[in-house]
């Protein structure tokens, strides 16, 4: 591998690096928001589930590094299939579904969705200062949507929201009794909402 490959491929995996900590981020901003709409684990799981799912479409970096090579699928479809309207339509069904036919939790999946992509808009500037626009209306045109101020993925802002969710997470977590461990293990969940809750009080609420 030549210097400048070895320097394209560095970048892609501090990129992906830095998405993968803006998953986690869009991922808590889902479960604290589930958690005000629903008292039902597997609907806040589901809203948080829906506040990641646009990023599936940079998975295609997975497929760069088994290759070894450079990042065509990354560039090639980040920020497209999965940050577009279509792709919202097609899920909206699966959730309506999945919630129980329940329109309100559907609803709030379409705006958790888009406050996904707002959130990239303000706030997911790319180490090397490039800004990945938004493909919208992906695949009906190759518009994409940037915003000028947009800040550095590892911004304070961000940094500072991730804080402030991982404690309003903690804290929710002991006063409604679960955590997003009851999808693997109940009884693991059960002790770690018991430990959370002597550290942050509170009991279960459901
Ligand atoms: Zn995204």
């Amino acid at each position: 591998m030549c210097c400048r490959a070895k320097g394209v491929w560095r970048l892609l995996e501090l990129h992906i690096m830095l998405i993968t900590m803006n998953i986690i981020t869009h991922a808590l901003l889902g479960w604290s928001a589930g958690t005000r709409l629903s008292r039902q684990g597997k609907d806040v799981a589901l809203i948080a589930v829906a506040s990641m799912l646009p990023d599936v479409d940079g998975l295609g970096a997975v497929i760069d590094i088994i290759n070894g090579g450079a990042a065509h699928y990354f560039t090639e479809f980040h920020h497209k299939f999965g940050h577009s309207i279509l792709f919202c339509l097609l899920l909206m069904p699966i959730v309506y579904w999945l919630s129980r036919k329940n329109i309100r939790l559907t609803a709030w999946f379409v705006g958790i969705f888009h406050l996904h992509l707002f959130c990239d808009i303000i706030g997911a500037r790319g180490p090397d200062g490039y800004q990945w626009p938004i493909y919208y209306l992906w695949p009906f045109s190759d518009i994409g949507f940037s915003w000028f101020g947009q800040w550095y993925i590892n911004a304070w802002p961000n940094i500072l929201l991730t804080i402030l969710l991982i404690f309003d997470f903690l804290r929710r977590s002991a006063r409604l009794g679960f955590t997003p461990l009851f999808l693997v293990s109940r009884g693991a969940d059960s002790v770690l909402v018991d430990t959370l809750q002597k550290r942050f009080g509170g009991h279960s609420e459901s």
